[in-house]
């Protein structure tokens, strides 16, 4: 009954009761006195444990605060004294995390809480308890980090979502915007110095920087790497090999822990300032054209997986690359003749009705001449239609060669050509078309052996000699091949404009 009655309460025996409830109390608990004017902190009970974890006395601590104080992490010692002095002030409970200095050295977080009373003398008295919370803070930081990474992971995805956006709505001619539009954001993503894209010649001998993105205040490197001759950096040469056979990404984490073999490509980065920097290799239809790659000026760590979200990244600019490639070829190919590669007549007529706008406008002139082989049947008849092709793309060689940048140069029909030329003021037309019949006639022609005279008639027709400008060019289409009707009527090899026939 007795011995029932101890085990209920402090009984007769109350230091051993506080005592054995204090040890199973997994803190330690204690009371804390800072005297009236602040100048003395001292702990008048502390718990046997405070020895246990920290090395200190109880008995040391009773006399004067500062063991403990001592043992605080120098980054949350101004918080503690300041936590301290507010629940003074306000007799408000003190609630506090701090890292205290275990005897292993090591310190962890703890987590007090005590309640402050004002003793009659104007000291303050708290009576509480503090614990162990690492493991919490540990979880805290686990739960930190996860979300960040949760939170990059988004970034990332939105980031190449509204890129692949970017480059699936671009148009002709905006790939260039599109592709530095990527590099910029991509680059300032991962918070790289450079971005940039490179391109291989097909032989893999030289590079070129196509594209380029560097982070404000560093230097552009791209006019400086145009044509660059890759045979000069074995290592680099090496590397890419291995980007073009196994699709492997280079990494150097540190420029000046290349290998020897690479003390050409290790001085060429140190001169412009590289400390680090990833290649991926770009892909266009199977092949490895070239390589998207980022800069770090400074030492940084990478992420781990920063290789795998620069494939992606290459990757869209991969797809993006290949389809505007094949875009180019669809559009060239319905724009130009496949034998002579010359524009068609598809692409001639829009910019004839450019040159009518034009003239409209600007009262900006422009003629168009009409060429014809003289007697091209015969060619065919007797050398065979190869032959005939074989002349065409001659022909097409010389009419290319004998006009400028300004002018369109067209396969109008079977062997009919069209010129259309912008003209200044001092352009003379008849001068222009002379020269390319004195071309055709000089040019040695000859197919499987057998030489071939041929000689073209033209007939020119100039927008001003219409009595007024039209608004189709077919009108000044049909005068020139008027022109060149008359021009074979004159016995051919000649051309015919509004003020005559021509013979050179
Ligand atoms: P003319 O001096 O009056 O112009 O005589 P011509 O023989 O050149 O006249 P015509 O216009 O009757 O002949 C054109 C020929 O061009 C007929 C056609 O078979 C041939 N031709 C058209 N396109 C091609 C082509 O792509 N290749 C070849 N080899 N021949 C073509
Ligand atoms: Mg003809
Ligand atoms: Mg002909």
């Amino acid at each position: 009954m007795h011995d029932q009655q101890d085990s209920d309460g402090p009984g007769q025996d109350p230091q051993e009761f506080y005592n054995k409830l204090i040890t199973s109390v997994p803190g330690i608990l204690y009371t804390f006195w800072v005297s009236a004017d602040g100048s003395e902190q001292r702990f008048p009970y502390v718990s046997q444990r405070v020895n246990d974890w920290f090395g200190l006395e109880p008995e040391a601590l009773q006399k004067s605060a500062d063991g403990l104080f001592g043992i605080v992490h120098p980054d949350d010692l101004a918080g503690i004294l300041e936590s301290i002095q507010t629940s003074a002030l306000n007799l408000t409970v003190w609630e506090h995390c701090a890292r205290l200095k275990l005897t292993s050295g090591e310190y962890q977080w703890f987590e007090g809480h005590s309640e402050p009373d004002r003793l009659s003398d104007g000291s303050t008295l708290w009576y509480g308890q503090f614990h162990n919370v690492q493991q919490y803070k540990e979880l805290e930081q686990t739960l930190r980090e996860s979300e960040a990474e949760h939170s990059y992971q988004a970034g990332f995805q939105k980031l190449i979502a509204d890129l692949s956006k970017e480059f699936i709505n671009l148009h002709f001619g905006t790939i260039d915007e599109c592709i530095n539009e990527l590099l910029k954001n991509i680059g300032q993503f991962f918070g790289v110095d450079r971005a940039y894209l490179f391109t291989f010649t097909d032989n893999y001998q030289f590079m070129a920087n196509t594209h380029e993105w560097v982070n404000p205040g560093v230097s552009a490197l791209m006019d400086r790497q145009q044509n660059v001759y890759i045979g000069c950096f074995q290592w680099w040469q090496q590397q890419i090999s291995g980007m073009v056979s196994h699709n492997k990404v280079v990494f150097i984490p540190d420029a000046s822990e290349l290998p020897d073999i690479a003390d050409g490509e290790r001085e060429l980065l140190e001169r412009r300032g590289v400390c680090s920097m990833f290649a991926v290799p770009v892909k266009v239809r199977g092949r490895v054209t070239g390589f998207f790659g980022v800069d770090s000026l400074r030492q940084r760590r990478w992420r781990e997986d920063q290789g795998d979200l620069l494939i992606i990244v290459s990757g869209l600019l991969s797809g993006a690359l290949e389809r505007h490639n094949l875009e180019q070829k669809l559009l060239s190919q319905s724009i130009r003749d496949p034998l002579t590669g010359l524009h068609n007549r598809r692409y001639l007529m829009p910019r004839l009705y450019e040159m009518l706008g034009r003239a409209s406008r600007n009262q900006e002139t422009f003629a168009v001449a009409m060429f014809d082989i003289d007697h091209f049947k015969q060619i065919n008849d007797s050398l065979g239609h190869l032959a005939g092709d074989y002349v065409l793309t001659e022909i097409a060689g010389i009419l290319e060669q004998q006009t400028r940048g300004m002018d369109v140069v067209a396969r109008f029909g079977g062997e009919e050509f069209v010129v259309a030329y912008s003209l200044e003021q001092s352009d003379d037309v008849g001068r222009m078309v002379a020269r390319i019949l004195q071309a055709v006639r000089d040019h040695h022609f000859k197919f499987e052996g057998s030489p071939i005279e041929v000689t073209v008639s033209a007939g020119i027709a100039a927008v001003t000699d219409l009595p007024q400008i039209p608004s189709s060019p077919d009108p000044v289409i049909g005068k020139a091949d008027r022109y060149l009707y008359l021009a074979k009527q004159a016995g051919r090899d000649c051309f015919v404009d509004a003020s005559g026939t021509y013979r050179i």
